[in-house]
């Protein structure tokens, strides 16, 4: 063949190129068109006969030289591009990612800003027993110039046996010790009819880890205008983790703060595994601060420190962490939360090491 037959072949090819870019890019103008009408008829837009009676079209009009399983390849990937046309925009871009929102969320709570890359602690029983039990707590939270409380008035507990928590008599507790100390405080809400209640008393509504994927209250909770800390479900990937978050956010609440608080593995040396490398996951996908609950993933209090040290290394912007008077007669998780003394010591260790900005990986 001559160069010159074979620069016309090249042209023809080049000009060939250019017909299939225009086709494809009408064939998906038209795709998105039939999108816009299916989604208003909220219409599932992938659908699988149709595909079927296309290809089988393609195939039985196919001459060659390409093979039928190639022209199928080929229609498939076409089929999908399209597909993925009728796509709104937020499945491409979730309301909680980078992609949707780079700079960071900074939620403000009573003054104090979670996410702002200062450090921020929580600290506070398990679940909320008394009036008392409370006020000492928050009085040793208070005098170590904190500002974040917890404490639990509905408990979802293992066995319907063991203590479900005060209610909202629990909440009540913490609003008037909150008030009392200028504590803003944080408590699990279990379910989405107290939502409303709970937010006339409580800074932060916690959504915990059994209730990670109760589409209800995450909706509850994203409806209303109240802070919602969002923990990560037991058998949680962070994809499920963030989209739960995304479910809060698409009702029009973004402050969401994430906790990382241990995931369930084979291992039996702690109660939960905690996945530290889910803490820069979060803050690269997403612009929502990231805390780390110490207590429930470790459940050992010898592991408070060094977990607490390795989350504001890796970036987390919080560190969250259980604080009772006597733990021996706490009425949950009396194994693992601090006493007054180990608190001190946890604060001694830990907060230093928070302000050594150098220490961040
Ligand atoms: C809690 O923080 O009180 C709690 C029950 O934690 P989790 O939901 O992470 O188990
Ligand atoms: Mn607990």
């Amino acid at each position: 063949m001559s160069n010159k037959e074979m620069d016309q072949l090249r042209e023809q090819l080049d000009s060939l190129n250019l017909q299939l870019l225009n086709l494809i890019n009408e064939r998906g103008r038209i795709v998105q068109k039939i999108g816009e009408v299916k989604g208003k008829q909220s219409q599932y837009r992938y659908d699988p006969v149709r595909e079927r009676e296309m290809l089988n079209t393609l195939i039985e009009n196919n001459d060659g030289p390409f093979e039928r399983s190639t022209i199928e390849h080929i229609f498939k990937e076409i089929f999908k591009a399209s597909l993925e046309l009728q796509e709104d925009d937020h499945r491409k871009a979730l309301l909680v990612s980078r992609k949707k929102k780079p700079e960071d969320t900074v939620i403000t709570l009573k003054g104090h800003q979670v996410g702002s890359g200062e450090p921020s602690f929580v600290f506070g029983p398990c679940a909320v027993e008394s009036y008392e039990q409370v006020a000492t707590v928050a009085k040793a939270i208070k005098d170590k110039g904190f500002k974040l409380m917890r404490g639990g008035a509905y408990k979802p507990r293992t066995s319907p046996y063991d203590f479900q928590g005060l209610g909202e008599e629990g909440l009540k507790i913490l609003k008037q010790v909150a008030d009392e100390y200028d504590l803003a405080v944080i408590s699990e809400i279990v379910n989405p009819a107290d939502v409303e209640m709970a937010a006339k008393y409580i800074d932060v509504i916690q959504i915990g880890a059994r209730n990670m994927q109760n589409f209800e209250l995450l909706k509850a909770a994203g409806a209303i205008d109240k802070p919602v800390l969002l923990k990560r479900g037991l058998a949680a990937t962070i994809e499920e983790f963030i989209n739960a978050a995304e479910y809060i956010m698409s009702q029009g609440n973004g402050n969401i703060i994430l906790c990382e608080r241990g995931i369930r593995t084979y291992e039996k040396a702690t109660r939960n595994t905690l996945d530290i490398s889910a803490v820069p996951i979060l803050k690269k996908e997403t612009h929502l601060p990231v805390m780390v609950d110490v207590t429930h993933s470790t459940g050992r209090r010898d592991l408070l420190i060094p977990t607490a040290k390795a989350a504001l290394a890796i970036g987390a912007d919080g560190v969250m962490a259980e604080v009772h008077p006597d733990p021996a007669v706490a009425l949950s998780d009396s194994a693992q939360q601090m006493d007054l003394k180990q608190f001190d010591e946890f604060v001694k260790e830990v907060q230093p090491f928070s302000q050594q900005s150098g220490m961040r990986i």
